[in-house]
């Protein structure tokens, strides 16, 4: 069984509807099971927006775009041919191109759709998702192929500048590098130690447990949907995928079912007024499949693009490495499910 331990942090707090008479609130420290890293869920005041941000003014299209089509060719250059022989890889409106920008051993940008300069969160159709998810695999898949050693994988993404994206034109980016990214080693040394201990995949072991409870969302497919016990931020959703440890096993009937989940937590998302997220799904490295490590396509929304916004990272997050929730991952999960029914 896996473990959910969870500490009252025994708040003390004077009350401002009660003459400020001192009072005890909830609060508890949940520890993530695999990792032990610890979150917050507190009590009281929701930070959650309650209009949508106005974001024309930041998505209209208006003058130099690499990711639109009139440039993107132009502008964007080709893989090597030893690893990409076509040089850019292109389906549907979808596309992946070298990025310019050095972060890993070979790092790639993807296009969702190069037709259009921005996509709104209602407008990620399963299709659309498909295609720009299936040119990163093939790039991951040819890139894996020509250099076996850069076995740690991940594709990841940035929406809106407030969650850390420089260009507007939605995009995903890639990494393929020789050694893991800190939070691929936590979960794969947290994989290893379960597997040690109980002979078993962590993450299938997850899924079972999880299944019909409290942060349970869906199924799509091959893909499991749930938040997460102790989250790393805002509105936290999983996918965990049946069986696969990493990014170049995806095959297109997996693809397929996870673009079908992203679709509905797009949709989500859109319903409750979020508008820029990060997500990541990360391999297991050369050791994963055989210590049961699974993909977990991982999602969370950052404050919204607003004039003077307030960052949804504090010190607390970024320096005590602690996240604060207003929002538990249980009623996350029961207002996402209406999505996946
Ligand atoms: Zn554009």
């Amino acid at each position: 069984m896996i473990e959910f331990s969870e500490v009252s942090l025994e708040a003390r707090a004077p009350d401002p509807s009660d003459g400020g008479k001192w009072k005890s609130v909830p609060l508890v420290q949940r520890i993530d099971p695999l990792t032990k890293k610890s979150s917050r869920i507190l009590t009281g005041v929701k930070l959650q927006p309650s209009t949508k941000p106005e974001l024309s003014e930041l998505t209209d299209a208006g003058g130099f775009c690499p990711f639109c089509e009139e440039f993107f060719n132009s502008v964007t250059f080709e893989f090597e041919p030893e690893v990409v022989p076509a040089g850019k890889i292109r389906r549907n409106r979808a596309a992946v191109v070298p990025n310019i920008m050095a972060y890993s051993g070979y790092s790639a940008v993807g296009v969702y759709d190069t037709s259009h300069h921005f996509t709104k969160l209602e407008e990620f159709s399963p299709e659309l998702l498909y295609d720009a998810f299936s040119v990163m695999v093939d790039h991951a898949k040819a890139t894996r192929k020509a250099r076996p050693d850069l076995a740690w994988s991940s594709i990841s993404a940035n929406y809106l500048p407030s969650s850390g994206s420089s260009v507007v034109h939605p995009h995903l980016q890639s990494s393929h590098d020789f050694q893991p990214t800190t939070s691929q080693m936590e979960l794969l040394e947290g994989a290893r130690k379960y597997y040690l201990e109980n002979s078993r995949s962590y993450f299938d072991d997850l899924v079972t447990q999880e299944e019909n409870g409290s942060r349970y969302i869906g199924k799509t497919g091959s893909v499991s949907w749930l938040t997460p016990f102790a989250p790393r931020g805002f509105q936290e959703i999983w996918g965990v995928f049946n069986r696969i440890a990493d990014i170049d096993q995806l095959d297109e009937q997996s693809v397929a079912d996870l673009s079908q989940g992203v679709s509905k937590v797009f949709a989500y998302y859109d319903s409750h007024n979020f508008s820029a997220f990060n997500f990541s799904i990360a391999g297991g490295g050369p050791d994963g499949d055989r210590l049961g490590f699974r993909l977990v396509f991982r999602i969370l929304v950052r404050s919204n693009p607003e004039k003077f916004y307030r960052s949804d990272v504090t010190y607390f997050e970024r320096l005590l490495d602690e996240p604060l929730l207003d929002v538990s991952p249980e009623e996350v999960a029961r207002a996402v499910s209406e999505k996946f029914r």
